[in-house]
């Protein structure tokens, strides 16, 4: 049988394997792998129905990527909130982690394309241990998210190296555990891999789906057993124009998280990260869509819409507008377009 590695090694990486896959003339597209590389493993690949289709968009290069016109290689000004390399601080009780830098598969939208599977990554044992010492110093740091690249394309036992000195550090409550494995290389999650990660709860696992037709038997089989393991799991999902911007998709897989135990955690407004400005809708798509879904579906598939500031900022919801007056009365209109009044208390006015 196949392992994960095998499946990954033989993953395509060049217009030449794609174009001999799906008997097409792609070769336009080298010009951005030489910038932003392509791996796209056998088991996404085959996925792949046709050209242009949800899946493709986002793990085929486009020309578009070096025809960026607004956007920037840092929008959320990781480099510079960084105190130690690899390690963003930003809020004051959570860190993000990066503990490796290669990836199951190239999204193509991917917030950290200026490095993620490119040598401008830098991960070596003295980066994971300055970042270690730089959480030891600071026990303030209650949660820790660990993320890249893919911390999951490590092997079982690096990770358990990270994840053991991690636990060691008292004043980290939480561990989360940032990865895409589960939807692009669904055969990483071994029965080994959950019985390691169990070991460190709480443990956390947000995974990122952002298509239904990604929610096959075997991605289904790899959060099961996540989620046997005791693992919480959630989903980052990205707006992505093209591929999931509009409500019956995204309704539709949200609904199927649900059915593999993933809660919809984050629904994200694309950042404005050079090489993806062709995957940017207007956040007015997102809210329309947040409304289609709120309060016509169970409240358990609604993520938190969000937009993360550029500039290292931060996450702000958007969340459509219910309110119409806010006087002695609160007026709002509900799911369906009523409108309803709630009188307010009158205390502290
Ligand atoms: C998104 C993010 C977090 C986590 O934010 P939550 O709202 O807790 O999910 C932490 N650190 C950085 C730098 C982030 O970008
Ligand atoms: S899996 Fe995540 S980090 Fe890796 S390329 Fe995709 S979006 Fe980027």
């Amino acid at each position: 049988m196949k392992t994960w590695r095998d499946i990954l090694n033989s993953s395509i990486h060049s217009s030449a394997a794609l174009n001999a896959h799906f008997k097409s003339e792609h070769t336009s597209i080298d010009r951005v792998i030489a910038t932003y590389p392509m791996r796209i493993n056998e088991y996404y690949l085959n996925l792949i129905q046709r050209e242009g289709d949800a899946l493709w968009k986002q793990a085929v290069p486009d020309a578009a990527e070096l025809e960026d016109p607004v956007c920037v290689e840092d929008p959320l000004d990781e480099e510079n909130l960084s105190p130690v390399p690899n390690l963003v601080h930003k809020y004051p009780d959570r860190v993000l982690f990066l503990i490796s830098s290669q990836c199951a598969m190239y999204c193509r939208f991917c917030t950290r394309k200026r490095k993620v599977g490119t040598d401008r990554m830098a991960i070596t044992p003295q980066t994971i241990e300055a970042g270690l010492e730089y959480i030891r110093r600071h026990p303030q740091v209650r949660e820790v998210l660990l993320s890249g690249g893919d911390p999951l394309l490590l092997s079982d036992t690096g990770l358990d190296s990270i994840l053991s000195r991690l636990r060691a550090i008292p004043s980290v409550q939480v561990i989360r555990i940032g990865t895409r494995v589960p939807c692009t290389l669904p055969m990483r999650v071994t029965p080994a891999l959950a019985a390691l990660l169990k070991k460190y709860h709480p443990l956390y696992i947000n995974t990122h789906f952002n298509h239904p037709a990604e929610i096959t038997p075997e991605s289904s089989a790899a959060c099961a057993l996540l989620a046997d393991a005791g693992i919480p799991l959630g989903c980052q999902t990205v707006l992505l124009k093209g591929v999931n911007d509009h409500p019956e998709i995204m309704r539709e897989l949200l609904l199927k998280l649900l059915q593999i135990r993933v809660k919809p955690y984050y629904l994200f407004q694309t950042d404005l990260t050079a090489g993806t400005n062709h995957f940017r809708t207007p956040t007015a798509t997102g809210i329309a869509i947040m409304r289609s879904l709120i309060g016509h579906i169970s409240g358990l598939a609604i993520p938190t819409y969000a937009l993360d500031g550029p500039g290292g900022k931060g996450k702000i919801p958007l969340t459509p507008d219910y309110i119409l007056d806010r006087g002695s009365d609160l007026i709002f209109e509900n799911y369906r377009g009523e409108r309803c009044t709630y009188p307010e208390s009158g205390d502290g006015t």
